[in-house]
C-alpha cells in the first residue's frame, strides 16, 4: 500500500478522509502473522506519521499566525473531519495488534503501554470522560476569566503573577493580593467542579473494577515501575534532604533582601525575584544573537547535537521571537513524516527565554535521538514515559550552563553567567518541596474522597502540607489565599497526580550533570544513548542507560542537593 500514499506532506495535507479511508480499512482488514507483523506495523506507522504531520503543521500554523482565518479554518476543518477517523483507527488497530499476541522487534514496552490503556478502558466510562472535559473547559473558564485591575489595565492571571518577579516588593505584595483575592471570589465556583469531578472519578474507578481512583489513575498513567508508597519515600526524602537547604537559602536570601520575615511575594513557590534587587539579565538583543549564541552552546556540550540545532536553523524549524499575532508560551513538536522535531517560544531578550531554548533544545534532541527507531510508538515523545521526556530536557539546560559565558560562547559575563546559575539551580531546589505538596495533597484526596469533598477540609490537608514542606514562610494576615491556593494549581483539576514527573525528572538530570563534572564526554555518550532508546525501554533501563539511578530515596535525593547547594555557594560568593 506504501507506494500508493503521497510522498509529500503538502499533497498528503489535501487529502480528504475518503482518500485515505481505503489504506486505513486494508490495515484494518490485513491478516496479521509473524511474518507479516512489521511490514504492517511500517505501514500503520507512515499512514500515522502523515496523518499526524498534517495535523501538527496546521496546529503550528494557528500559533505562529494567529491571525490567519484561512489558517483556523484549515486546522478546525482537520480536527474534525479527519481526527475522529484517525483516533478511531489508532484505537482499532492497537486491539488488533494486542489481539493478535504478536510482539514486533522492540515493541515489548510500547505493547505492556498500550495492553493497560486497554485494560483500563470501559465504554460505559466515555460518557463521564466528556462529562469531566466539560467541567476542565468549566475550569479553564473560570481561570480565563480571572483579570485583575491594574492601574487602570485589565491583567490576565499569568500577567498579574507574573509580577511575583518585580524587584519593587510592594508590586509583589500588590500582585500577590491581587491574583488570589481575585480568585478567592472563584472558590465556590471551583468548589462545584471540583466536587463534580471527584464524583466521576470515583465512578470512572469502580466502573473499571478498582477500589479507588488512585489505583486505577495509576494504571491509566502506565506507572509500570513505582509505587504510591515510593511517591510517599520520596516526599519523605525532600521533607528530610531539600527542606533543611531551603531553610539556609531562604534565611540568605531574607538577610539579604534585609527583611524581617519571609512572606511568599518573596519567593513565589519556585519563581523568585532576585535577591540582591539587581536589575533583569539582559542575554541578547537580537534573535540571531539567541541562535548564534545558543548553537556556541551547544556545540560546546556535543558536537552532534550542535549539528541538530545546525539542522533546524537551516530547514526553519525555530519560531523563537515575539511578535504580534502570535500565540502565547512555548512548546517542541514532532513532525512525524519528515522525522524533524520544531521549537515554538517567545522570546523577548530576558534570560528565561535562553533557558527555554536550552530546554525545548533537549526535547528536540531527544525527537532526533529516537528518530531512527521503525514505529511511531518507539520514537514518538507521546510513546516515552513523562518521568524520562523531561530528563532529556532538564539535562540539556544543566549540561549547557556552564558555556553561558561569553568566553565560552554564551550570553553573559563571569558574574552575570554565576547570577543565572545560582538563580536556575535555587529555584530547582525550590520546586521540589512544592512538588512534594502538590503529589501528597493529591495521594490525601485520593485515599479519603468522602472528607476530599469537603472544600474546607481539602484547605486544612493543604495547609499542613504548606507548614511541613515550605515551613520558612510568614503567612499572617494571608491565611485565606494560602489555603485556597491548590485550587490555582490547574494539574490538581485537570491532570490528576500528574505532576510527581517533573520531580523525578529533575533528580535524573541533576545525576547526569554530576556525571558531567567527572566525565562530561562520557556523560553525554550516555545521555544520548538512553535519549536514542525512545519509547523501548522501561524506566529504570532508560534511566540505568543514561547512567542514573531510578530512586528517590533520601540518599539519591542528597547527593543531587548537596552538588546544587555547594554549587549555589559557590556561585554566590564569587
Ligand atoms: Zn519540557
Amino acid at each position: 500500500m506504501t507506494s500508493s500514499l503521497p510522498s509529500s506532506i503538502n499533497e498528503f495535507m489535501t487529502w480528504t478522509w475518503d482518500q485515505i479511508r481505503p489504506y486505513a480499512d486494508e490495515l484494518a482488514a490485513r491478516p496479521l502473522t509473524a511474518e507479516s507483523v512489521d511490514g504492517w506495523m511500517a505501514d500503520w506507522t507512515l499512514l500515522q506519521s502523515l496523518i499526524g504531520e498534517a495535523y501538527n503543521r496546521l496546529e503550528v500554523h494557528t500559533t505562529t499566525d494567529t491571525d490567519d482565518e484561512a489558517g483556523h479554518t484549515r486546522y478546525s476543518a482537520y480536527s474534525e473531519q479527519i481526527m475522529p477517523h484517525a483516533r478511531e483507527l489508532d484505537n482499532r488497530l492497537k486491539e488488533k495488534l494486542l489481539a493478535s499476541g504478536l510482539v514486533p522487534e522492540g515493541m515489548a514496552v510500547p505493547l505492556r503501554r498500550m495492553r493497560a490503556e486497554a485494560e483500563v478502558f470501559r465504554a460505559e466510562n466515555m460518557p463521564l470522560r466528556t462529562e469531566i472535559d466539560k467541567l476542565n473547559a468549566e475550569y479553564s473558564k473560570i481561570r480565563g476569566a480571572l483579570t485583575i485591575e491594574w492601574d487602570g489595565e485589565e491583567l490576565t492571571f499569568p500577567q498579574t503573577v507574573a509580577k511575583l518577579g518585580d524587584p519593587d516588593r510592594a508590586v509583589r505584595e500588590r500582585a500577590w493580593r491581587a491574583a488570589v483575592g481575585g480568585a478567592l471570589k472563584s472558590r465556590e465556583a471551583i468548589n462545584a467542579v471540583w466536587s463534580a469531578q471527584l464524583d466521576l472519578r470515583e465512578q470512572m474507578a469502580r466502573n473499571a473494577g478498582f477500589d479507588n481512583y488512585r489505583a486505577y489513575r495509576w494504571k491509566e498513567l502506565a506507572r509500570f515501575d513505582y509505587t504510591p508508597e515510593d511517591c510517599a519515600s520520596f516526599h519523605n526524602a525532600i521533607e528530610e534532604v531539600v527542606v533543611p537547604v531551603m531553610r539556609r537559602l531562604n534565611e540568605r536570601r531574607r538577610e539579604s533582601m534585609g527583611l524581617d520575615t519571609l512572606r511568599v511575594w518573596d519567593a513565589f513557590w519556585f519563581i523568585s525575584p532576585d535577591p540582591k534587587n539587581r536589575p533583569a539579565l539582559k542575554p541578547f538583543e537580537s534573535i540571531d544573537e539567541l541562535k548564534t549564541h545558543t548553537q556556541q552552546i551547544f556545540d560546546r556540550v556535543d558536537p552532534d547535537l550542535g549539528g541538530y540545532f545546525k539542522i533546524m536553523r537551516d530547514e526553519g524549524l525555530l519560531d523563537l521571537e515575539s511578535r504580534k499575532h502570535k500565540a502565547s508560551g512555548g512548546y517542541m513538536t514532532e513532525f512525524s513524516f519528515s522525522r524533524r522535531p520544531f521549537i515554538f517560544t517567545n522570546a523577548v531578550g530576558i534570560h528565561d527565554d535562553v533557558q527555554t531554548l536550552l530546554h525545548e533544545g533537549g526535547h528536540a534532541f531527544h525527537y532526533f535521538e529516537a528518530s531512527h527507531l521503525p514505529y511511531f510508538q518507539q520514537r514518538e515523545l507521546t510513546g516515552i514515559p513523562m518521568e524520562f521526556v523531561e530528563v532529556g530536557s532538564i539535562a540539556k539546560e544543566l549540561l549547557g550552563a556552564p558555556y553561558l559565558t561569553r568566553d565560552q560562547g554564551g550570553f553573559y559575563s563571569e558574574v552575570d553567567a554565576g547570577r543565572a546559575r545560582a538563580e536556575q539551580l535555587t529555584g530547582s531546589l525550590a520546586f521540589w518541596p512544592y512538588m512534594a505538596v502538590v503529589d501528597a495533597f493529591q495521594h490525601w484526596i485520593y485515599a479519603h474522597p468522602a472528607e476530599a469533598h469537603d472544600p474546607d477540609r481539602c484547605d486544612d490537608a493543604w495547609a499542613g502540607l504548606i507548614q511541613r514542606f515550605l515551613p520558612d514562610f510568614d503567612w499572617t494576615g494571608i491565611e485565606d489565599g494560602m489555603r485556597m491556593y491548590w485550587r490555582l494549581q490547574g494539574h490538581i483539576l485537570q491532570d490528576p497526580f500528574y505532576y510527581v514527573e517533573y520531580g523525578m525528572s529533575q533528580l535524573g538530570a541533576v545525576q547526569i550533570w554530576r556525571n558531567a563534572l567527572q566525565d562530561q564526554a562520557g556523560a553525554v555518550r550516555d545521555y544520548r544513548r538512553a535519549l536514542s532508546l525512545g519509547g523501548t525501554a522501561s524506566l529504570p533501563d532508560l534511566f540505568a542507560a543514561a547512567g542514573v539511578k531510578f530512586a528517590f530515596d533520601a540518599d539519591t535525593l542528597r547527593g543531587a542537593v548537596e552538588l546544587m547547594e555547594a554549587t549555589i555557594n559557590r556561585l554566590d560568593a564569587e
